[in-house]
């Protein structure tokens, strides 16, 4: 605390992101970046953007990256808004679209779900409500159609890594059509899903112009580095904003990135390939952690989220066992997330790496469990 500081600011509870460390030894399973790199055309479109116009400001509209965006998901580029990663565009749409008058209704979003959600709500003092996730960590659409400011869900959800069916996203985002609210679905993994009912909702959004759907390069894409994100939606959610971000800092995402990213979303053959491994990989290792009797939640992303067995002097007492379980992993070398939250805190988040990297994993989990 500091006299310097505002009352908005103290009463601030601000995110805490994953540990980036500089020591390259561990084996870095904790904050959901792919472990392949990105597409060689990225590099290629990043290098011939270093030069000297570089002395100019970029796009502010983002126009080459929305068209490519634009084309990939059958869109116009007005429905497509770009942000320095998908935190900067969620931040701006809790600005956007929710009230922040203390009596105005709640916004809801899960229980257990992306942990920036409070934080943005916090910020702009929107009030919210937590629906608690059922038993099984699903959620019950039907938990959500009922008078709020909006609703705010990730598909799949994190860190649980469960899926939504399309169709209840249609039932929600009909729900809030008939009372002016919008819907946030942010589908920071969706491109991990890969079934027939595990879908992104983008080519919907006509329909429901309360539909907001927001994507990060930063997994499918292999460029958390890069620091961005789209958003997509109707041309007034887009407007919306857009008058946000011009509030605020108009030009956000820098010519490198913008270059990176528009040659990024074009190569859907190479990411495609890249996330199948990433898929078979997880699915491997969801079986293999089952055999050593971890229960794992039934995953749609590129993370898997798991309980440890009891292992009695090693794990402790309930709720200290992820906790004692991510310190021996890290003790061997390798980082993964613990979160110490009610009703998650016996729970690892591991995110799924190359295939050497969880053959180390599982080798170093059976030596911890043994
Ligand atoms: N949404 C969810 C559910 C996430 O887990 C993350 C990654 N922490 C993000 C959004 C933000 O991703 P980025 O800002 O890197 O685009």
């Amino acid at each position: 605390m500091s006299c310097f500081w505002n009352n908005r600011l103290k009463n601030l509870s601000p995110y805490i992101p994953g540990e980036q460390t500089k020591d390259r030894q561990f084996i870095k399973l904790n904050t959901n970046e792919n472990p392949y790199p990105p597409s060689p055309l990225v590099y290629e479109a990043i290098k011939k953007s270093v030069n000297e116009e570089l002395r100019l400001y970029p796009d502010p509209e983002c126009t080459e990256f929305r068209q490519a965006v634009a084309g990939r998901f059958g869109v116009e580029p007005r429905q497509v808004f770009a942000g320095n990663g998908s935190d900067e565009i969620l931040g701006f749409a809790f600005g956007a679209f929710f009230e922040s008058e203390r009596e105005s209704p709640e916004v809801l979003f899960p229980d257990i779900t992306y942990s920036f959600y409070p934080v943005y709500a916090g910020l702009w003092n929107i009030p919210v409500r937590k629906i608690p996730l059922c038993d099984d960590f699903c959620i019950n659409i039907n938990d959500y159609m009922i008078p709020s400011g909006g609703v705010i869900l990730p598909n799949p959800n994190a860190p649980t890594g469960i899926a939504l069916p399309l169709d209840d996203i249609f039932s929600l985002a009909e729900y809030l059509k008939k009372q002016n609210k919008v819907l946030i679905i942010d589908e920071a993994y969706i491109a991990f899903g890969a079934s027939a009912s595990v879908q992104t909702a983008i080519p919907h959004i006509n329909k429901y112009p309360n539909l907001l759907v927001v994507h990060t390069l930063s997994k499918s894409a292999s460029l958390a580095g890069l620091r961005t994100g789209f958003a997509v939606g109707s041309i007034e959610l887009i407007e919306g904003l857009r008058r946000i971000r011009d509030s605020f800092n108009s030009y956000t995402l820098d010519r490198l990135a913008l270059a990176g990213a528009s040659a990024a979303v074009s190569d859907i053959a190479y990411y495609d390939e890249v996330n199948r491994r990433v898929i078979a990989t997880r699915e491997r290792v969801s079986i293999t952690l089952k055999s050593f009797g971890f229960y794992v939640l039934p995953s749609s992303a590129n993370f898997v989220f798991i309980k440890p067995p009891n292992i009695g002097g090693a794990s402790g007492a309930s709720g200290a066992s992820g906790a004692a379980f991510a310190a021996a992993l890290r003790d061997r070398g390798i980082l993964v997330r613990h979160f110490n939250k009610e009703r998650i805190s016996d729970f690892l988040r591991v995110s799924i790496g190359t295939d050497q990297e969880m053959d180390c994993f599982l080798d170093v989990c059976k030596e911890i469990i043994i």
